[in-house]
């Protein structure tokens, strides 16, 4: 295991001038981040919270890379950010600029070390439509990808999910998150989301609340639900025999939104869930985790935040 990350603190500037007093490290806010030593492919959430000996936080802004991370508030004036530990990366490096009620600035960054995972391999047989599409089919598939695209670009300032999230399906696992495919002996990927064992008809339901991003008849997922939960990040629910919601709709934790089916490429009818944190595919088993459940009840929820228009 990699020793936990520690954060460099540099104070960029101050309100008074150059001249007035840094503010010693203990009065710099606390960001912690859970759980402590992400594996490749999980979730991690990210809090950034007051000291309790300094100045409340007037603005905190956070970064990996060039990409935004956007911060929702907690109870007692934190914030907190989801950050992906993709496959393959080893370090996540992360910035995070804040500003004090007093005006003074605080950058500091921090390095999440990502724990290598070992991730099984499985040799599959499909129909061979799906390994060589015509050329139809692959226009289809392009269209598809941006229609998947346009519909997981959208960032919602706001957290949309409440508290702990669910399965949406009990079963057995048939194929975990990670694992490595060879199709027909051809085609290899990645497995991108948990599959769980069902019969055709057996209820999915959302695993937390949201808005459904797309529902729509795809070539790979079949058909298809995506929910959009705030903060840029998604789950999904594929090869589904009926989808029971509708693009736009809003969705609360626990309510069905389709049955099981087989549609899609499969080998049997199940549910392939997924999650995606903008732009990467991630483990949905990381949303179960107590540490995701903990932080996401701490969240300050405005009741303004789901009103629709009068
Ligand atoms: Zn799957």
């Amino acid at each position: 295991m990699p020793p936990p990350a520690v954060p460099r603190l540099e104070v960029v500037s101050l309100a008074d001038g150059p001249s007035a007093i840094e503010p010693p490290r203990s009065l710099a806010p606390r960001l912690r981040w859970t759980p402590a030593e992400p594996a490749e492919g999980t979730l991690t959430v990210l809090t950034i919270e007051p000291s309790p000996r300094g100045q409340p936080i007037f603005e905190a802004r956070a970064r990996t890379g060039e990409q935004p991370i956007p911060l929702a508030p907690l109870r007692g004036g934190g914030y907190l950010g989801l950050v992906a530990a993709p496959i393959g990366k080893a370090e996540v490096p992360i910035q995070v600029d804040v500003t004090l009620i007093d005006g003074t600035r605080i950058s500091q960054s921090l390095t999440l070390r990502v724990a290598t995972r070992t991730f099984p391999a499985t040799r599959l047989s499909v129909a061979r439509r799906f390994t060589a599409p015509d050329e139809r089919t692959l226009e289809r598939i392009r269209r598809e990808r941006e229609l998947i695209r346009a519909a997981l670009r959208e960032v919602n300032p706001t957290p949309l999910w409440r508290g702990p999230f669910v399965l949406p399906l009990e079963g057995p696992t048939t194929s975990p998150y990670g694992q490595r495919r060879l199709f027909n002996n051809e085609l290899r990927s990645r497995h991108t989301g948990h599959d769980i064992d069902g019969d055709t008809g057996d209820p999915v339901y959302a695993s937390n609340s949201g808005r459904v991003a797309l529902s729509h008849d795809l070539f790979f997922s079949g058909q298809a639900v995506y929910l959009n939960h705030g903060l840029g990040f998604y789950t999904a629910y594929f090869h589904l025999s009926e989808r029971l919601v509708n693009n736009g709709e809003w969705v609360d934790k626990g309510q069905l939104i389709g049955r099981v089916g087989a549609t899609g490429r499969v080998t049997g009818s199940h549910l392939h869930w997924a999650l995606y944190l903008r732009g990467n595919h991630l483990d949905p088993l990381s949303l179960l985790e107590a540490g995701f459940a903990r932080e996401s009840e701490r969240l300050l929820l405005e009741p303004t935040a789901l009103a629709v228009a009068p």
